[in-house]
């Protein structure tokens, strides 16, 4: 983890919850306690907006040695299934992160939660409506105009405590009647208008089975469990900001005072050139827009490792993300430059040639192989060097020749003067063309006393990456680009839809050349494709027929690469 994220009383300004932290350690409010929970809804895959949170909930715990409990947010039986619920956990680990034996469910306090509203009945702070869902929000009311008063409002205690007996044994049909918190129809926060505890839903949860038939809603159990885990600081976005009366108001109304936790809020993660609400990442995966949840495009935690992306990278991503107290978007770019930072320090380098054309080096002798040394990662020289078979007919890229170059082309073109990284200088001679005109072999010959390594005899301008013809692998390689080709996808015109802006070419897939020392390449290893650009292995890929995904281009377009004595 990162070295910032120890504790540190002074020197490196804090951020707002980590002052609010030390406040309260140092007054002793919360006994000297730090215990923060990351409660997802099981309804989706975790993305990159989820990671922040993740990174804040458990840093926070890590920094002031404290606990953060992972508690799946399960009160919506039709919405949310086992599988999520794998795919988080598996997330969650992944990006570093580890909850120990606390791994707690909503579910797990449905009991608790339907004792603590028989207490509010019987105080009168909760009634049974028999309203339906319309009727309640058709009297809403707005912010300046007051909601309707329910007819069912001044129902007697015992009354409603046998008919919430009775949705509780299903004797009601969905809908037919709800649980409310008697506040306040006037109030300014909608919130607290009368909100709805408690609904009646016939339906199978994943953990309790047909145990329950009314589920709590959201307001209702979060704070509930929060203190039923002990949590001192239950974080949470900004929009949960017009709750937090709400949840004091259920706390209070419990007499709630010893370990009473406390809502704070942060602003959520904006992300331009992207989409984060689940539902819509759904649409994409449903509507087939997209290949599934991890598709390499997608901004989910498995999309970013599928795309191969580091856990580091993302915690560091976060970490420079900060905790604002007012929304925000973040540059897509700033999570490239995380991902290119790790990968340039970390990624071993090979040799990939993704649009081949032939060179055939006149002057080299047929049939000889030449192992040539280059270094594995200039970034860590103790790694070491590979080996890299050098021959006479080879492949570079098409976008490295130029017959009719401009001035400042520095690559190969006719009669000009390159460097084959760790092999030769070589000129070209001449091209060969096929009846269409189209380039199929480049001839050159090359100066066998400039062997890379060698006292250099004199300057080239430029070094291009190729790969021996005889001993290359073919390999599938997908270049990805950015899913959206604006920077605001759901900014859209009148009858539009966030699914306008998808970029066409965001997946565009070619056959190339690898250098043959990546055969046994496991899915999940990434690379810096010399010049190219950062690659990671698939887990379509086997050894007989390697995928790589591109992570991210790199920094310099090619055409600015200088000459680095390969
Ligand atoms: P979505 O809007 O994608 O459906 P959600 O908030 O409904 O997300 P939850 O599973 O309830 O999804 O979220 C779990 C936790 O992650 C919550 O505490 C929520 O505040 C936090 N979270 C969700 N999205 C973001 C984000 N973009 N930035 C920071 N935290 C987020
Ligand atoms: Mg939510």
């Amino acid at each position: 983890m990162k070295e910032d994220n120890k504790h540190s009383g002074q020197g490196g300004s804090l951020n707002f919850l980590e002052q609010i932290i030390e406040k309260d350690l140092a007054m002793a409010t919360t006994g000297g306690r730090v215990h923060t929970r990351f409660p997802p809804e099981p309804n989706g895959y975790l993305h990159i907006g989820h990671a922040k949170s993740i990174c804040l909930n458990f840093g926070l715990a890590a920094k002031y040695n404290g606990k953060c409990n992972l508690r799946f947010d399960d009160t919506n039986p039709t919405k949310e299934n086992v599988g999520y619920v794998n795919a988080i956990r598996e997330d969650i680990r992944w990006l570093g992160f580890d909850w120990e034996e606390r791994e707690y469910y909503a579910s797990d306090y449905f009991g608790e939660l339907f004792d603590m509203a028989v207490v509010l009945i019987r105080q009168g702070d909760a009634y049974v409506c028999d309203m339906s869902g319309e009727e309640i929000a058709a009297g809403r009311g707005t912010p300046s105009v007051p909601g309707k008063i329910s007819p069912w409002r001044e129902r007697p205690v015992e009354e409603n405590l046998e008919l919430f007996e009775r949705m509780r044994k299903g004797e009601f049909p969905d809908g037919s009647r709800v649980v409310r918190a008697k506040i306040d129809m006037a109030s300014p926060n909608m919130h607290l208008r009368d909100p709805v505890m408690y609904r009646i839903m016939h339906a199978h949860h994943h953990r309790t089975a047909n145990k329950w038939c009314i589920y709590p809603m959201y307001d209702w159990a979060h704070g509930q469990s929060d203190y039923l885990e002990n949590i001192t600081h239950s974080i949470c976005t900004l929009e949960f900001e017009v709750h937090r009366p709400l949840y004091n108001w259920f706390l209070d109304k419990l007499g709630i005072s010893q370990n009473r936790p406390r809502q704070f809020e942060f602003a959520r993660l904006n992300l331009n050139y992207t989409v984060m609400s689940k539902r819509k990442l759904l649409e994409l995966v449903e509507g087939r827009y997209v290949k599934g949840w991890d598709d390499p495009r997608m901004p989910t935690i498995s999309g970013l490792r599928r795309r191969g992306y580091t856990p580091a990278s993302i915690r560091v991503f976060s970490d420079k993300v900060g905790v604002a107290k007012r929304e925000n978007v973040i540059d897509m770019a700033l999570l490239e430059y995380c991902i290119r930072e790790d990968l340039n320090r970390n990624a071993p380098r090979v040799m990939t040639v993704i649009n081949p054309v032939k060179l055939v080096i006149e002057n080299y002798p047929e049939g000889q192989v030449e192992e040539l040394q280059a270094l594995r990662n200039p970034e860590k020289p103790e790694e070491g060097y590979r080996k890299v078979p050098f021959s006479k007919t080879l492949y570079i890229e098409q976008g490295d020749f130029m017959e009719d170059p401009p001035k400042k082309f520095f690559r190969l073109s006719p009669g000009s003067e390159v460097r084959l990284k760790y092999a030769y200088l070589i000129r070209c001679e001449s091209v060969v063309k096929d009846q269409q005109g189209n380039i199929t072999e480049i001839r050159c010959t090359y100066d066998p006393g400039t062997k890379s390594g060698m006292a250099p005899t004199r300057k080239v301008k430029g070094t291009l990456h190729w790969v021996s013809a005889a001993h290359a692998l073919e390999a599938e390689i997908r270049l990805y680009d950015r899913l959206f080709e604006v920077p605001d996808p759901e900014n859209v015109a009148q009858g539009g839809n966030f699914k306008d802006n998808i970029n066409p070419a965001s997946l565009q897939i070619v056959r190339g050349l690898a250098e043959p020392g990546l055969r046994d390449a496991m899915p999940g290893e990434r690379f810096q494709f010399e010049r190219t650009g950062y690659f990671c292995v698939d887990p379509d890929s086997s050894p007989g027929s390697l995928v790589f995904n591109r992570t991210s281009s790199l920094r310099d377009s090619w055409a600015k690469m200088k000459d680095s004595q390969g």
